[in-house]
């Protein structure tokens, strides 16, 4: 294959020498491609982040091949070898436990060395928790932000955190089930508790939940209870334009106040300036 062939051109799959980067379901086995079955089924081996967890795919859909474990305690070594296999003319599929391998999950390194030896990686494309928790909140998708887990250092996830605060894009984090009431309460704290946000939980299984509409109610939501499950958060982006809008607003009701109260015109330009963060002339237009 070269960077120019056409897939409605494609051999047979699998074809010998490439690295098929195969999504798997992120709760509902039944998510799975048939692509998907006839590459895992047909490949000359499936190197899995977990044993364990790829077997029960294979169960379900009566394959048996040969799984292998890779993970980031044995990367170098199967790396190595399975750019052997490639060159040698096999084809392996790799997965990971849930969802699309390099997405928060090992795969990113060994695509990378793959297409550095000049082998050929083929996506076989299948369910991502980010898009699925995305399409469902019905937020705007058309530009997005995928933050992942949220640094753990203070200082990074705190600057993470104000980005986030004044993103005009939808952000999408992941975050344990045991962390979540730790993050709402940060993003109360940075973002305020109007922002729009949905908490996905346990997408694509039987107890699948969307909680929102707001910061404050979903954190009301949780409060009292357990967390457990898969979560992903999806956060809508500020509308810059209309908070100035409103900000204005308020503003010019502050100079009312206050010159009502008796200040001048220009002492009470001159402190709301200050309050707010903006020139005395902004506040003068303001009337
Ligand atoms: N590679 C996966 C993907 O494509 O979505 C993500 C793997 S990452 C290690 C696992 C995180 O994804 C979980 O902690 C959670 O934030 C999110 N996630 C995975 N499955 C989910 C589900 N069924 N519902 C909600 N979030 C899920």
């Amino acid at each position: 294959m070269n960077n120019n062939s056409s897939l409605s051109h494609r051999k047979e799959e699998p074809e010998k020498g490439i690295l098929y980067i195969v999504g798997t379901p992120i709760g509902n086995l039944n998510d799975i491609s048939q692509r998907a079955l006839n590459i895992l089924k047909n490949v000359s081996l499936v190197a899995c982040e977990d044993t364990r967890q790829t077997i029960k795919i294979m169960n379900k859909f009566n394959i048996s091949n040969k799984l292998i474990s890779l993970n980031q305690h044995n990367s170098s070594i199967k790396n190595r070898k399975i750019i052997k296999d490639l060159k040698e003319g096999k084809s392996i599929a790799i997965v990971s436990d849930a969802g699309m391998p390099g997405i928060c999950d090992p795969g990113e390194d060994i695509a990378n060395s793959i297409k550095s030896e000049g082998l050929d990686v083929i996506c076989i494309p299948g369910a991502c928790a980010a898009l699925t928790a995305l399409v469902s909140s019905g937020f705007p998708s058309s530009s997005f932000v995928f933050e992942g887990f949220l640094p753990r250092k203070k200082i990074d996830r705190s600057k993470i955190l104000l980005e986030i605060s004044n993103n005009e894009k939808t952000t999408i984090i992941y975050e344990s089930p045991k962390r979540l009431k730790k993050l709402l309460k940060e993003l109360y704290e940075f973002c305020g508790g109007d922002r729009e946000i949905m908490v996905a939980r346990e997408l694509t299984k039987k107890f699948e939940e969307h909680v929102g509409n707001n910061i404050n109610e979903v954190i009301e939501f949780f409060n009292t209870k357990n967390v457990i499950g898969e979560i992903t958060i999806i956060l809508k982006g500020i509308n810059k334009k209309r908070d100035l809008n409103l900000n204005k607003s308020s503003m010019k009701k502050d100079l009312n106040d206050l010159i009502n109260a008796g200040l001048s015109l220009s002492a009470a330009s001159k402190y709301l300036a200050k309050k707010n963060g903006v020139k005395k002339s902004e506040i003068y237009n303001l009337i």
